[in-house]
């Protein structure tokens, strides 16, 4: 509804809620109400019930509060997105999107072995300087541009992993995130097929993480579209587990090749035996599962210590790096290959 009004903007919703609950029926009807006070005939009011739904849309969901103004910060928040909107062709052209690697180590053997690492990008914007991915990524989701920019990870990543193994003949593959979005695409898997064809690598040289979550809504189709990825031969990594609403059952019957233990387990491996008792727990059902448990955002010492402790089999997280880029990758490639060198 688009009303103009002269009460608050309280007494005005529950007004309307009232006279909805003086039907003889028991529904019970929620409301939200997004406002834009004070205007003016500088816009159309069109702009007006524009950003008045714009405002009520940041409360969806929203159980305690139920009235939401738009404001000057709402207002710079859907300027930012839409400038990043608008950029990102003319990123990926000009090469504004970086992949980062972040290696993960094994850590059952006599020292920590640089097995694999996770391909995650980073965006430098000319004007607005380094962008999160945590600012970009959900809003890519929300539009479909995120296809675009997997795509683009896939193929660097790929390209990448073609030239380390050229020089320096290593046995390691690289992890890329594959959005939920990305497996409503019906030809997911023969692009990524092309894509190993045409930079000359394996099917084992490049896993794809699949978030929890994207097991969570639309089933079925999911669980089709990770099968068929599978069936094709790739390596199916299930990411953040246990961070959203996992459904234990899609366990059984999905196959995955590894488990990503999300990162809130080990704030509270340290924290409580509980905490531990629970990463435990995990680490048995990849055992179950017959597949390695990777546990990411690692710190410290005392973290690192109990996650090895615990069992887990592979470890990602600062204790050991942050994401770097391809330079400082090798390095740490180049260390690996010198330590097994020294060990032979
Ligand atoms: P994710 O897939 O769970 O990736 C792990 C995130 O944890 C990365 O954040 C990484 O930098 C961070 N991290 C790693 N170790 C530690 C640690 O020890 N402590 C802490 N606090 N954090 C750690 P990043 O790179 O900011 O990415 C955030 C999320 O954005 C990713 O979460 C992933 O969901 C998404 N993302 C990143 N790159 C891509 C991509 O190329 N495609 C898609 N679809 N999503 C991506
Ligand atoms: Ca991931
Ligand atoms: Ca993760």
């Amino acid at each position: 509804m688009l009303i103009e009004h002269s009460e608050s903007l309280r007494s005005l919703l529950d007004i309307i809620t009232s006279h909805l609950r003086d039907g003889e029926h028991q529904t019970i009807i929620r409301l939200r109400m997004g406002a834009f006070e004070n205007i003016s005939r500088e816009r159309s009011i069109d702009w007006y019930a524009e950003a008045a739904g714009a405002a009520c849309d940041t409360i969806r969901g929203n159980y305690q509060q139920d009235i939401m103004l738009y404001d000057e910060k709402l207002h710079e928040q859907e300027l930012y997105n839409e400038r990043l909107i608008a950029d990102v062709d003319e990123a990926i052209e000009k090469r504004q999107f970086r992949v980062f690697y972040q290696p993960k180590y094994e850590i059952q053997g006599e020292r920590p072995r640089l097995v694999s690492a996770e391909a995650l990008i980073r965006w430098q914007h000319p004007e607005l300087g380094f962008v999160s991915p945590g600012a970009f990524i959900p809003l890519f989701e929300a539009n479909g541009l995120i296809l675009k920019l997997d795509n683009y990870v896939w193929e660097e990543a790929a390209r990448q992993i073609h030239e380390w193994k050229e020089q320096y003949g290593i046995d390691l593959h690289i992890s890329v995130n594959v959005s939920r979005k990305d497996l409503f695409e019906p030809n997911l898997t023969d692009r990524l097929l092309s894509i190993i064809e045409k930079h000359g690598v394996t099917i084992e040289d490049l896993y794809l993480e699949v978030t929890e979550s994207a097991y969570s809504q639309d089933t079925s189709q999911m669980v089709k579209a990770v099968e068929k990825l599978r069936n094709a031969g790739f390596r199916i990594e299930m990411d953040d587990f246990g961070s959203g609403y996992s459904s234990l059952n899609m366990l059984c019957v999905m196959p995955i090749d590894a488990l990503k233990i999300d990162m809130k387990f080990v704030r509270n491996i340290v924290a409580t035996s509980t905490g531990y008792r629970m990463v435990e727990l995990v680490v048995e059902m990849a055992r179950a599962l017959k597949v390695p448990a990777i546990v990411e955002g690692v710190e410290d010492e005392e973290q690192y210590q109990l996650i090895r402790k615990v069992g887990c089999d592979i470890v990602q997280g600062y204790y050991f790096s942050r994401p770097v880029d391809a330079e400082n990758f090798e390095k740490l490639i180049q260390r690996e290959a010198e330590l097994q060198r020294d060990s032979q």
